[in-house]
């Protein structure tokens, strides 16, 4: 059965927005876009988009969905057995898309958890965004995230963790080149994977067909990692103007997570938050705000990634980031742009998601009023109300059939 979105504003992702315009889906795609008087297909189930926005859905290029919310999840994740941690991931999957994000990538996973959700999800047992998943994230022994991740040393063994990574089904590869915040006793600045390390990791994911990304804090860290060929920064706090350059250069975008130093700052140790991670946090702020405005006047692409699973950066707030874009200086347009058109080419799936476009997926989510006068709007969980996944509504199927 064909559904149609009728007469309303149509945010296409690619920078045009279309008013009054109608969207026919047949099936998993988008079939046509129209004006006022297209035909619609007898028998179609309608939805009108009056006082509405239709979106594509949004993607989030960073997500923890093994990581919970909880102020210290990391320090939670390290004592809890496997099953326990798929449970809960495959609930807050849901949350996840229940939320208008239909595509997320995970940048870190435990015990193949990540894998068997991307799996459940394909295979419609669960309810929850399509995925892309990077399984253990490769750091050095002892480095950021080695309470999850697969420690490995030396480029032979880096070369190794990769090719480990791509045989258990990854979707990506991703390194870690800095320290970071959420570990006790690393440096968030301080290089960790060096240059010939992430350079073997890189070239493995490369020949597999793998995109790669990596956790770069310190300026020398994202050097490196852009001079090994890295596909995509996140968080990049310490941004510099070599950096913007050679990023602009090559496309590599930049995933700046704001999300995770919002939630950290605002909660603080009084939520429980270990008080290292929010030292560090505080102390990289003002840096992370510069990085996000040099990388929009340089015009690099900037892609929605949240971090969510770390502290109070819960699972479905997701849109939250686009939010506090739009707080830093992105127009709302802008903002916008970075969770879906810019976040679908970050994650390579530009040519199924990411823009309201016939032939695409229809991976679509409507929303009450109209965030681009006013994205704030985005916060309130009541705005969002009809989400499509592949032609299917997964929430809010109150409008009439013809
Ligand atoms: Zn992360």
């Amino acid at each position: 059965m064909a559904t149609v979105f009728v007469q309303g504003l149509v945010f296409a992702g690619d920078g045009q927005v279309f008013e009054k315009a109608s969207v026919l889906v047949e099936g998993e795609r988008i079939v046509k876009i129209g004006k006022e008087n297209m035909a619609i297909p007898r028998g179609s189930k309608t939805i009108s988009l009056e006082g509405r926005t239709l979106f594509p859905g949004f993607i989030d290029a960073h997500v923890h969905l093994c990581l919970d919310g909880s102020p210290d999840p990391v320090g939670k994740l390290a004592s809890e057995p496997a099953p326990v941690i798929a449970v809960r991931a495959s609930q807050l999957a849901r949350e996840t898309l229940m939320a208008g994000v239909t595509t997320v990538r995970d940048m870190g996973g435990k015990d193949g958890v990540d894998l068997a959700l991307r799996e459940a999800i394909r295979s419609g047992t669960i309810r929850g965004p399509r995925m892309l998943v990077s399984r253990s994230m490769i750091c050095m022994t002892g480095g950021h995230g080695w309470q999850f991740g697969r420690q490995a040393d030396g480029p032979d063994e880096v070369r190794k963790a990769a090719r480990e990574q791509i045989k258990g089904g990854a979707d990506l590869i991703k390194l870690m080149a800095t320290g970071g915040v959420l570990t006790p006793g690393v440096e968030p600045g301080a290089e960790q994977l060096t240059e010939e390390e992430l350079r073997a990791g890189i070239e493995e994911a490369h020949k597999a067909g793998r995109k790669t990304a990596t956790h770069a804090m310190g300026t020398r860290g994202i050097l490196n990692a852009l001079r090994a060929g890295i596909d995509s920064i996140e968080h990049g706090v310490y941004l510099d103007e070599e950096a913007a350059t050679l990023m602009k250069k090559r496309r590599v975008a930049l995933v700046p997570t704001i999300s995770a130093l919002y939630h950290i700052e605002e909660m603080g140790t009084e939520g429980g938050i270990p008080a290292f991670a929010v030292e560090k946090t505080l102390r990289v702020k003002p840096h992370h705000l510069n990085s996000l405005r040099m990388a929009r006047e340089a015009g690099l692409l900037v892609a929605m990634g949240t971090d969510a699973g770390t502290p109070f950066n819960r699972h479905g707030l997701n849109l939250t980031e686009m939010v506090l874009l739009a707080r830093n200086g992105y127009s709302s347009t802008e903002a916008l742009q970075t969770g879906t058109r810019i976040a679908a080419e970050t994650l390579g799936l530009d040519k199924l998601l990411g823009t309201v476009k016939e032939g695409k997926l229809a991976d679509l989510v409507m929303v009450e009023g109209n965030p681009l006068d006013n994205i704030e709007i985005l916060l309130k969980p009541e705005t969002l109300v009809l989400v499509m996944q592949g032609g299917n509504i997964v929430k809010g199927e109150k409008d009439k059939n013809v």
